[in-house]
C-alpha cells in the first residue's frame, strides 16, 4: 500500500456531482437533478448528473475485468482494503455527518454512531476473510484402494460470485449505503461492486465512493473494483441488474424495489441472485403476565422502539399483539400518552413522507380501526415532517384485512386486541415473513406458549425475548433476514459476518494436484485455517 500515513489526512472530498467509473468521472449528461436539504428544502450543491448506458457498460466491463485479479487476491490484501476504507471513513466522519444530517435530517449524534458502527463493520470483516474459517473448507481425502471403486480426493471452499451491484438504503446514509454492509461483505468475499446510491442522499454517497476510491488506488486494486452510477432505479439500477456481467444483487428499501429487481433478475438469460432486504412489521406480542407485571414500562420501552428515528428503521415494531384485561387498558392509555406527546420529525425524503401520510390515511380510513393519536401531519413545501400515530384494532378485523399487514414506514403503530390465546395464535399464523418477532412473557408464560414460539419460527429471522427489535448488533451471530417478503432469501442475513455468505459459492477441486489448489485447501493448511477434514473440524 502508498504512503498509508501521509494520506490518513484524507482531503474533505469535492463534490462535482457526477459518477464514478472505476477510477475516473463520467461526463455530465442530460437534465441534472438538484438535491435538497431535508430540513429545510433548500437547494444544495451541486448538481448531480445520471449514468448513461455508456456508463453503465464501463463500469461493468470494469468490474468484470477487475474481478478475475481481484477474486484471486489473498484474505490479508482483501482485509487491508477494507481497513483502508474505514481508516479514510473515520478521517472524514466529521464532514461525512455534516452532508449526511443536511441530506436526511438524522441529527448528528446518530450520525456518528452509525459512521462508528460502519467503519466497525468493515473491519469485522476485514478480521473474518483472516480468519479463513468463514470459507468453509473441506477436505476428504481419496483412497485409490478403496472396492468396489476408488475414492476421489474431493475439496471444496467459498469462491466469489463475481460483480455485485448494490443498491443503497434511504435510511442508513452511511452502515447500508455506498461502504455499508453490502459492500463490505462484497469486497470481503472477493466481488467488485457497483453502486447505485439513494437520491435521499447524493452528496454524501459521493463523498463516501470517492473515499473507496482512494482506498482502492492505495491499496494498488485493479481498476473498476468499485464504481458509483448516479441514478433512477428504474433506468440506471434496473440496467445494472439486466447486465449479463453483474452476477449478484444486494437491495434495502420497500418491497415494490425489491421485488421489481428479484423479477428482473429471475427474468434475465442467466438469473442472478438477489438479496433484498424489504419491509417488515416486527410483530410484538404482549402476553398477559407480562403485562400484568409491567405495563407502563412495556408501554415506554414499545413507545422508544416504535418511534425513535421518526420510526425509519426496518425493524420498526408496526404490530403489537394484546389480550384484553385491565392491565391491557393501563399499558394503551400509557402507551397513547407516549405517542401523543411525540413531537413530529422530520422524514428522510418528502416521497417517504408523503407515502407515511397515505399510509396513516389508509389506516385510518380501514373500517373497524380506530386511530387513538394521529397526531398533526404536515409537509409544508419539501419538507417532510410526520407526526406519531397510535391505531387500535381487533383481532377478527386484523385477520380479516390483509392491508392492515403492509409495512407503515414511519413512527407509527397498529394495537391488536385478541380476546382469547387462540386468536393471538391465529394472528400469528396469519403474519407474513419479518426480520423480527418479539414476545414479552414472564418465563413461566414463555414456556406455556411453544406454540406461539413455533409459530414465529416459521415467520421471523430473529426472535426477541423481553426486549425490543429495534437496534441490530452487528457481529458473527446476527440474523437480519427472514422469508419473503421479509427479504427475498430467508436463508440469508444483511448485517453480521454471514452477510458473506450471500456473495460466494462453493467450489469442489477433485484429485487436483496440492500446488494447483486454493491456499484454503493445501495439504499442509498453510493459513492455518479451521477446516472439515476427513469429517473431522480443527485447525488442520
Ligand atoms: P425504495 O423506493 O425501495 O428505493 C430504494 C432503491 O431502490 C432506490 O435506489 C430506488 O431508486 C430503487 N428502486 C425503487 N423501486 C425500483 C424499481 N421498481 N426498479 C428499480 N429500482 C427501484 O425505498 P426508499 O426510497 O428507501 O423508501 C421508500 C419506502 O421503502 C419507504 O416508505 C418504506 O416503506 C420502505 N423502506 C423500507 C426499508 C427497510 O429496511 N425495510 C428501508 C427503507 C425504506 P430511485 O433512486 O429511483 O428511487
Amino acid at each position: 500500500m502508498r504512503n498509508r500515513k501521509e494520506s490518513l489526512t484524507f482531503p474533505s472530498v469535492k463534490l462535482e456531482g457526477l459518477s464514478i467509473i472505476g477510477y475516473e468521472r463520467a461526463q455530465p449528461c442530460g437534465k441534472p437533478v438538484t438535491p435538497t436539504q431535508a430540513l429545510t428544502g433548500a437547494d444544495l450543491d451541486p448538481h448531480y448528473y445520471w449514468a448513461s448506458e455508456n456508463d453503465v457498460e464501463r463500469a461493468a466491463a470494469l468490474a468484470a475485468k477487475a474481478f478475475t485479479q481481484y477474486s484471486r487476491w489473498s484474505a490479508p490484501r482483501r482485509a487491508s482494503l477494507l481497513r483502508r476504507i474505514a481508516d479514510l471513513f473515520e478521517a472524514e466522519t466529521p464532514s461525512l455527518v455534516d452532508r449526511a444530517n443536511q441530506e436526511t435530517a438524522l441529527p448528528p449524534a446518530r450520525l456518528q454512531g452509525e459512521a462508528a458502527r460502519t467503519c466497525g463493520q468493515l473491519r469485522l470483516f476485514a478480521t473474518l476473510i483472516e480468519q479463513g474459517w468463514w470459507a468453509s473448507a473441506r477436505i476428504d481425502h481419496g483412497d485409490p484402494s478403496r472396492k468396489p471403486l476408488p475414492k476421489p480426493d474431493v475439496r471444496p471452499v467459498q469462491l466469489p460470485l463475481g460483480p455485485v451491484a448494490v443498491f443503497s438504503s434511504s435510511n442508513f446514509p452511511f452502515a447500508f449505503s455506498v461502504a455499508g454492509g453490502d459492500t463490505a461483505s462484497a469486497l470481503a468475499a472477493g466481488c467488485p461492486v457497483i453502486l447505485k446510491p439513494h437520491q435521499g442522499h447524493l452528496g454524501v454517497s459521493e463523498m463516501v465512493g470517492s473515499i473507496v476510491v482512494q482506498a482502492a488506488r492505495d491499496c494498488d486494486a485493479p481498476e473498476g473494483v468499485f464504481s458509483l452510477l448516479f441514478g433512477p432505479g428504474r433506468e440506471v439500477g434496473l440496467a445494472l441488474v439486466k447486465h449479463p456481467l453483474i452476477q449478484a444483487v444486494g437491495f434495502t428499501g420497500s418491497r415494490a424495489g425489491g421485488r421489481a429487481l428479484m423479477d428482473a433478475a429471475a427474468a434475465r438469460p442467466q438469473p442472478i441472485p438477489v438479496y433484498s432486504e424489504m419491509g417488515s412489521v416486527n410483530p410484538v406480542f404482549l402476553l398477559p403476565g407480562a403485562v400484568a407485571e409491567s405495563a407502563e414500562a412495556l408501554a415506554t420501552g414499545l413507545h422508544a422502539s416504535v418511534t425513535m428515528g421518526v420510526g425509519q428503521f426496518c425493524t420498526n415494531p408496526g404490530l403489537v399483539f394484546l389480550e384484553q384485561g385491565p392491565a391491557a387498558q393501563k399499558f394503551l392509555e400509557k402507551l397513547a400518552d407516549l405517542m401523543r406527546a411525540t413531537p413530529a420529525g422530520t422524514m428522510l425524503t418528502s416521497s417517504i413522507c408523503s407515502e407515511y401520510h397515505q399510509g396513516v390515511a389508509t389506516f385510518s380510513q380501514t373500517p373497524g380501526v380506530k386511530a387513538l393519536i394521529q397526531n398533526s401531519l404536515s409537509q409544508a413545501g419539501k419538507v417532510a415532517s410526520a407526526g406519531a400515530a397510535l391505531f387500535l384494532t381487533d383481532a377478527e378485523t386484523f385477520l380479516a384485512t390483509p392491508a392492515l399487514l403492509q409495512e407503515l414506514f414511519g413512527p407509527a403503530t397498529l394495537v391488536v386486541h385478541c380476546s382469547t390465546r387462540s386468536q393471538m395464535l391465529a394472528s400469528a399464523a396469519r403474519l407474513d415473513g419479518q426480520l423480527t418477532a418479539t414476545i414479552h412473557a414472564t418465563s413461566g408464560e414463555l414456556e406455556s406458549n411453544q406454540d406461539l414460539l413455533a409459530i414465529l419460527e416459521t415467520k421471523a429471522g430473529r426472535l426477541v425475548f423481553n426486549g425490543f427489535p429495534t437496534g441490530v448488533e452487528v457481529c458473527h451471530a446476527m440474523v437480519h433476514g427472514g422469508p419473503y417478503p421479509a427479504t427475498a432469501d430467508g436463508r440469508s442475513t444483511s448485517v453480521g459476518t454471514r452477510a458473506i455468505e450471500r456473495f460466494v459459492r462453493p467450489v469442489c477441486y477433485q484429485n487436483f494436484p496440492d500446488t494447483m489448489l486454493p491456499e484454503a485447501l493445501k495439504e499442509a493448511n498453510p493459513l492455518g485455517i479451521w477446516r472439515l477434514v476427513d469429517g473431522r473440524p480443527g485447525q488442520h
